[in-house]
């Protein structure tokens, strides 16, 4: 009989089926299809990623799964666009292209910026590594674009090497001449040859037993039992669930109020992700930029027919447009007006919109765990009590963490492995 259940086919769900092996193993899935956030759909000739856009972890087992897709590696050389100026990445270190009484600005208060105060949220992180100019003008639009917070209001744990440091020489050898480098804190990217980013994850179908069309809707941990939306019931000796971790407390009887509440406290961004078709090759020259400008909704914007040639047809190419917003905040966020946001900020951005063929829109509920004060003691308080119960949390929703996709899939992959071997194989 198998003993290990695991909620969830994206690659958490998956990494940790790999490592519990298919004799023992079942993965339940709510959708018709695996990959979660890493799936991919088409749209004629045209194929676009749910979320996802390119592999860079370089953990032995997944690589060893990954690498069996053909794929290509792109260097990565993302821009900004600021008020029609093209930034290299970061905006710190490459301040060239600016007019010159902004570049002065930068300078002058990266240099006067304070250096002797308590680093409390992301704001005090962002002007003691920026100064005031470039904090205003840059951070703290992104941040909210991007995060749908003020940077007070954020905690700093998620920052790591994601932001670029700089110092004074960095900065001035950035505005005086162009950098011909680019500079960020991936080297190499991968991406499948074809078939979108959901062909990395096709070995792992025949290496696990998958249930799709599964929802698990209720868990019993007393008697380790699972209900499904089908009325199906299963028994567990192990269970590991990707579902987001608010989610999951919704899910069992009898959650402590102090749980409940705390659950509630939890902060995420969704994203509408407006995906787009060209009747012409090379629709953009930048395979990712973002974008600062407060009118335009969007903060990110990919052009998934240079991420493969294969995603579209010949002759034709894509972009594929991410507005991130909150679901509690953002009432006035609709897909009807990014829809029409996204016609404005295409031409406002130089797109050809006489050549669109299609626009797609779609919304993924769970885009970014967002990083605040009250979450984060909050997350201690849900996670302690499910992990009390034995429900081991993978991946980046149930764990509420910031994971690429790598570390989603190493989340699974390694709690699943600790504990088979724990329990004997
Ligand atoms: C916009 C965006 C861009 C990103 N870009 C990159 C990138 O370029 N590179 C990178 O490495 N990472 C990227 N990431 C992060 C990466 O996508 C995630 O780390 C990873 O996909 C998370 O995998 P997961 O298995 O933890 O969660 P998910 O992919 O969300 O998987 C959870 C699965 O559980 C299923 N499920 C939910 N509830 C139930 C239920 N009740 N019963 C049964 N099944 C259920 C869901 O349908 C889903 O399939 C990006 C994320 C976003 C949002």
């Amino acid at each position: 009989m198998k003993d290990v259940v695991i909620l969830g086919a994206g690659v958490a769900g998956l990494g940790a089926a790999l490592a519990a092996g298919k004799e023992r193993a079942t993965v339940f899935e709510r959708k018709n299809h695996i990959g979660g956030t890493c799936s991919s759909f088409k749209i004629g000739g045209f194929t676009f990623d749910t979320g996802i856009h390119l592999s860079f972890g370089d953990n032995k087992v997944l690589r060893s799964i990954f690498d069996q897709t053909p794929y290509s590696t792109h260097v990565p050389m993302p821009y900004n666009y600021f008020s029609g100026i093209w930034i290299k990445h970061p905006v710190q270190s490459n301040l060239y292209p600016l007019p010159l009484e902004m570049k002065i600005a930068a300078i002058k208060d990266f240099v006067q910026r304070p250096s002797d105060i308590a680093i409390n949220s992301y704001a005090d992180w962002l002007l003691f590594q920026y100064g005031e100019y470039l904090t205003r003008t840059f951070h703290d639009v992104y941040t909210r674009k991007y995060w749908r917070k003020d940077p007070c209001e954020m905690t700093t744990d998620w920052i790591g090497n994601r932001m670029k440091q700089v110092d004074l020489e960095e900065i001035l050898s950035g505005a005086l001449a162009e950098k011909k480098e680019h500079e960020y804190y991936i080297n190499e990217m991968r991406y499948p040859k074809s078939g979108g980013f959901a062909a990395f994850l096709e070995p792992l179908k025949d290496l696990t037993d998958i249930h799709l069309e599964k929802k698990a809707v209720q868990i019993d941990p007393m008697r380790k039992l699972l209900a499904f939306s089908d009325g199906d019931k299963v028994g567990y000796d192990q269970l590991f669930c990707s579902v987001p971790m608010p989610e999951i407390v919704g899910m069992i009887e009898g959650t402590p109020e102090k749980v409940r509440s705390a659950a509630e406290a939890f902060a995420c961004t969704s994203v509408c992700l407006v995906s787009v078709g060209f009747d012409l090759p090379d629709v953009s020259e930048y395979l990712w930029f973002y974008v600062y400008d407060e009118d335009i909704l969007f903060s990110r914007i990919y052009s998934p027919s240079i991420q493969a040639a294969s995603n579209a047809p010949v002759n034709k190419s894509s972009l594929q447009m991410e507005c991130y917003f909150s679901k509690e905040s953002d009432p006035d966020i609709t897909q009807d007006l990014v829809k029409e946001n996204a016609f404005y900020s295409m031409k406002k951005l130089g797109f050809p919109v006489d050549s669109i063929m299609f626009v797609d829109v779609r919304i993924l509920d769970y885009a970014n765990v967002t990083f605040t004060h009250p979450t984060a003691k909050a997350r201690k308080v849900v996670s302690d009590y499910l992990e009390s119960l034995g429900i081991n949390l993978i991946g980046r929703y149930a764990e509420w963490r910031y994971l690429w996709s790598n570390q989603s899939f190493v989340s699974g992959y390694d709690k699943a492995l600790r504990t088979v071997n724990r329990y004997g194989s």
